[in-house]
């Protein structure tokens, strides 16, 4: 059966199908006899004795690559062993004759919906893990196949409805063959993180759940956007070919990645990687890369229990700055839109990526962007830390943020803490009044990033996440590049630097054309590199200058694709 979807994630991956179904856990009320209460208590020993091998084994796998994804799990295993939920489970069990499954989740909810009740944030943070584990108990009671998608246990395809972003933050990527949901776009926080490690997906396919069970072998093509469940001995044949020259393709442009970024003329370029996570910066790309122009660092409270700590985000930066010696853009908290984090306030909108979103819900919660840029100061000691504001609107966002982050600075100093003498501040370009008033904006910062997964959603008027409008997001529509180009253009003229950190700056075709508008830095996905590395040393600037004044000219999207393609054709394959 071929099953079309978004290509989200370029490659080819061919496996075993793994279903990941986080909703499955249905526990009905029920109760056993009297002469079954040893018994059950007994099994009660023995599941959590399991659940306590399964974390003691993460508690291993992750000390040493990722010690704060090890704390995690170490504070599961204490929840697992707190007494107070014991006795309680043991007297439902016991006192109430509740069975196994119903006692746990009985016990494990009221101490969840206490602990989110409560005053103190410490405690509120704490329910998530209750939760947590809680689900990984039942499991194990339920039989289920661990969902954890961090604990995998060889090579696989997973399918699921939705990755959220915190199922894709603690992914052991190198089991995962390649992503296939059943939502989501091609800039979708799934498909940005399965950009970033390289792993072929296709998202938004119709009814995949229905369609696989988990064991078959799918050939997941994300180049056509085509998944073949059961293929038949002859197309597997052919996609084992397919996969084979994909892969030589990969290889050849790799080996651009040693090479300085410049064109036939001498045009030099800075390439960067955006990164989610502090071990990223670790990935095999990170040493050709000459700077990290975006840190998504929500990334970072999405796999803390609760809210990461000045002391626990202080630590991060600093372990990425000591690690990549080279710049790195911290773009401050965005949440909102499709990234929401179960310990934030988030308000319930019905429009969320048009809400209270980045920068506008740090100025509604003050006390969590003052956390983060304190310990981004603070850690601007040990490296070259630039800050980046998200979701910026008009220059009052500017002025604000400003006057928050000097104020920090000085309360640092009055602390005696060391800090870098300056930290560089820019904004990314994502919403078109802000690009519209590049030349004010050039005025207050020191640089900006043009964020092109939003400023198409925002300009065309087209949510980023939504399958059925993908149509619509046509990231090479020429009204994007000319508001890139003016914006590029005003920017500029203060001899400040303009860079694109969205994913359109990752695509060698449209890098071409941001070249000849005027970008000369870029950041992307770390497996782009090579391509676009590849085809900004293949042209001279007069050739994407005069490309780019032609893009400016055309009406359409395809438009644009079909003359860039054969324009190009040969280099950025
Ligand atoms: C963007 O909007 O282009 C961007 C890089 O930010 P994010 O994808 O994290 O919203
Ligand atoms: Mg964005």
């Amino acid at each position: 059966m071929i099953c079309k979807g978004n290509k989200a994630s370029e490659g080819l991956g061919i496996g075993e199908v793994f279903c990941y179904r986080p909703a499955e856990l249905k526990v009905v009320q029920s109760y056993i006899a009297e002469n079954e209460v040893s018994e059950t208590l007994v099994q009660y020993e023995a599941f959590k004795s399991d659940v306590k091998n399964q974390l003691d084994s993460l508690i291993v796998q992750f000390q040493t690559v990722d010690p704060d994804q090890a704390k995690i799990f170490l504070a599961h295993r204490e929840i697992l062993h707190d007494d107070a939920i014991d006795e309680e489970i043991r007297n439902k069990i016991g006192k109430d004759l509740y069975d196994l499954a119903w006692a746990v989740e009985t016990v494990y909810d009221g101490f969840s919906r206490l602990l989110s009740e409560m005053k103190n944030e410490l405690f509120r943070e704490r329910a998530q893990d209750v939760k947590d584990v809680r689900n990984r108990l039942l499991r194990s009671i339920l039989g289920l196949k661990c969902s954890a998608l961090s604990s995998l246990d060889k090579p696989v395809v997973i399918a699921c409805h939705d990755l959220l972003p915190s199922d894709t933050a603690t992914l052991d990527c190198h089991k995962v063959i390649a992503i296939i949901t059943e939502t989501g776009g091609e800039t979708s926080h799934s498909a940005i993180i399965a950009r970033s490690y390289g792993i072929p997906a296709i998202l938004g396919i119709d009814g995949l759940m229905d369609k696989v069970q988990g064991g078959e072998l799918v050939v997941v093509d994300a180049m056509e956007g085509e998944l073949i469940i059961v293929p038949t001995e002859e197309q597997l044949k052919e996609y084992k070919e397919k996969q084979k020259q994909y892969l030589a393709t990969v290889s050849s442009q790799n080996a651009y990645l040693d090479k300085l970024s410049m064109t036939k003329d001498g045009v030099r370029f800075e390439i960067g990687i955006n990164i989610g996570s502090p071990n990223e910066v670790e990935v095999k790309q990170a040493p050709y890369a000459d700077f990290v122009g975006l840190f998504r660092s929500e990334f970072l409270y999405m796999t803390s229990p609760g809210l990461p700590s000045e002391e626990d985000q202080f630590k991060a930066y600093k372990r990425v700055l000591e690690t990549f010696k080279r710049p790195i853009t911290l773009r401050t908290l965005d949440v909102g839109g499709d990234k929401s984090i179960p310990c934030l306030p988030l308000p319930k909108e019905d429009n969320p990526f048009l809400g209270q979103r980045g920068l506008r819900f740090c100025f509604e919660h003050k006390e969590f962007f003052e956390t983060q840029v304190r310990a981004a100061l603070r850690a601007s000691y040990y490296g070259e830390l630039h800050l980046m504001l998200p979701m910026v609107t008009n220059m009052d966002d500017i002025y604000k943020a400003k006057e928050i982050i000097l104020a920090l600075r000085d309360e640092l100093l009055k602390e005696g803490v060391p800090m870098a003498p300056k930290t560089k501040l820019g904004i990314m370009v994502e919403i078109p009044s802000i690009a519209l008033i590049a030349d004010h904006v050039a005025k207050e910062v020191d640089f900006i990033s043009i964020g092109t997964n939003d400023l198409c959603q925002y300009t065309l008027a087209v949510d980023r996440m939504n399958p059925n409008l993908s149509d619509y997001y046509q990231s090479f529509h020429p009204a994007l590049f000319k508001l890139i180009a003016f914006c590029t253009e005003e920017f500029r003229k203060s001899g400040k630097p303009v860079s694109v950190c969205g994913e359109l700056g990752g695509h060698p075709l449209a890098a071409v054309v941001l070249a000849g508008l005027g970008v000369r830095k870029f950041s992307m996905n770390p497996p782009s590199m090579g391509k676009v590395k590849r085809a900004l040393t293949e042209i001279t600037m007069d050739f994407a200058e005069s490309l780019a004044q032609n893009v400016l000219s055309m009406a359409t999207a395809d438009e644009v694709i079909n003359y860039l393609e054969t324009e190009l054709r040969g280099f950025t394959g």
